[in-house]
């Protein structure tokens, strides 16, 4: 007799085959395929269960029960429910279900044979459980349940239809407020493409307010990343219904940062998978935890190993950051005159910005060169982000965001004539070019122009490459 039930998979339940087999031999059940010790306590509970519902237990039979995958250790808590049914089914003391596929079974026993649904049932993924999870009595989930309240019911299950579109999006509402026509852009850019960035200016500019507009600017997320976000904050008893805003204090240090401890924890990069981290203050952030940010910018995870465990932990989200060019805050590029810093103290706290985490940037603004003409509203920003988008699925059929576009792709839009004579020549990484393209393709696509003109190369270049320029020019 075959059933399907669940083990726990980092921040999922993933479907295991469960094969019982009666076989003549000692009275016990034994469990093959890896079984940790909550499964191997389970047997207790299972014949306890079964004697006080008024089952029988096998006699002089060996019950065998295989799980696979074999290789995988195995820990579940609902595989109480899913051995006891295929043990009642297999003896014929209740007869077998009829179907193609093998019943899905998740639930934990009592020692009198009550059912109880484990409060993780909750993170299995809707396709796994599409067809009905047999499991004890609750509330709906976003699939069928199959609820039993008791081992002798189990013929006679309360079908629970999935909940219905408590699960949508709400997208978080906007500050009524307006901004420069540059900033306007920026955020436009940065949250259509989601292209991370550094805000750099004097305090006031607004920095921090365009940091913070960005999550609300920011496009619906993918389907499958944000179900998995949803998990990962269901573990924190955090519900989200909109991509997560993680801003961590300058305090953090990189172990709450990217987690670890035993058994790895997630931190603060898990937290922000599918949505916006803001990194206020930047430079006041432990160098330490700022490398710690590399591993997962680059990859989109991070890959935990203490005391011989390793886990691998999803980490890929949106990295704004705001900071200061000086310790007085007033250094621009170009305008020292209201800087009070000595030239050693601006080149020393500069020398922290120039190395080669904030190459990870995609790009680098100066904010206040957004001037002080405010007339966009925010509202507007969000249409024209909404546009992109919507311009990049329907006429590409791109679904992930330009961010993580790759480079013979971004390359295509470009004319020979733009290769050769419009992109900033000399000192140009790998890193940095391929960020020019992708932000201006996200230029092109707010213009709902399928070619990249040269007038979106010019502003790419500006926040993808000049502006580093200018930082390393300061103490020259
Ligand atoms: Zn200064």
């Amino acid at each position: 007799m075959k059933v399907i039930s669940f083990m726990r998979d980092g921040f999922e339940l993933v479907p295991i085959e469960v094969e019982l087999s009666l076989s003549p031999g000692l009275p016990q059940i034994t469990f093959l395929g890896l079984p940790d010790a909550v499964i191997r306590e389970s047997v207790g509970r299972i014949k306890s269960a079964l004697r006080h519902q008024g089952f029988e237990l096998p006699g002089a039979r060996q019950v065998l029960v295989q799980l696979r995958p074999m290789h995988l250790r195995k820990s579940s808590r609902g595989l109480d429910l899913a051995v006891a049914s295929a043990l009642l089914w297999e003896m014929g003391q209740l007869p077998k279900p009829v179907g193609e596929t093998p019943p899905r079974v998740y639930g934990e026993l009592t020692l009198k044979g009550e059912i109880l649904r484990p409060d993780d049932l909750e993170d299995l993924p809707t396709e796994f459980g599409s067809a009905g999870v047999l499991t004890g009595p609750g509330g709906p989930l976003g699939f069928p349940v199959l609820a039993v309240q008791q081992l002798r019911d189990l013929q006679s299950p309360i079908w629970v239809e999935p909940r219905g579109d408590e699960d949508s999006l709400v997208r978080p509402s906007l500050p009524d407020l307006r901004l420069n026509a540059a900033s306007a852009e920026a955020a436009a850019v940065i949250a259509a493409g989601e292209h991370s960035a550094l805000l750099a200016g004097p305090p006031g500019t607004g920095k921090s307010t365009v940091a913070d507009l960005i999550h609300g600017l920011l496009p619906p997320p993918a389907a499958g990343a944000f179900a998995l976000a949803k998990r990962i904050h269901r573990a924190r008893g955090e519900p989200l219904r909109w991509r997560p805003l993680v801003k961590p204090h300058h305090s953090v240090t990189s172990l709450a940062m990217t987690g670890g401890s035993v058994p790895p924890q997630p931190g603060e990069i898990t937290r922000a998978h599918s949505g916006l981290m803001i990194l206020d203050e930047f430079l006041e952030f432990d160098p330490a935890v700022q490398e710690s940010l590399r591993e997962p910018l680059e990859t989109g995870g991070i890959r935990l190993a203490r005391a011989g465990q390793v886990r691998q932990y999803p980490a890929r989200f949106l990295l704004v950051a705001t900071t200061n060019l000086c310790p007085c805050g007033r250094y621009l590029p170009g305008r020292d005159e209201l800087c009070r810093c000595t030239r050693a103290r601006k080149a020393n706290y500069l020398a922290r910005l120039r190395g080669p985490f904030v190459d990870r940037f995609h790009a680098l603004l100066f904010t206040p060169r957004w001037g002080d003409s405010f007339d966009v509203d925010v509202s507007e920003i969000r249409q024209r982000v909404d546009a992109a988008v919507e311009y990049r699925v329907r006429t590409r059929g791109q679904l992930h965001p330009n961010t993580t576009l790759g480079e013979d792709e971004v390359r295509k839009g470009l004319t020979a004539f733009q290769q050769k004579h419009l992109l900033p020549m000399g000192g140009l990484s790998r890193r940095r070019s391929l960020a020019l393209l992708r932000v201006a393709r996200t230029f092109a696509d707010l213009d709902a122009s399928d070619e990249i003109r040269n007038e979106h190369l010019e502003k790419a270049t500006e926040i993808t490459f000049r502006s580093f320029r200018e930082l390393e020019r300061v103490d020259a």
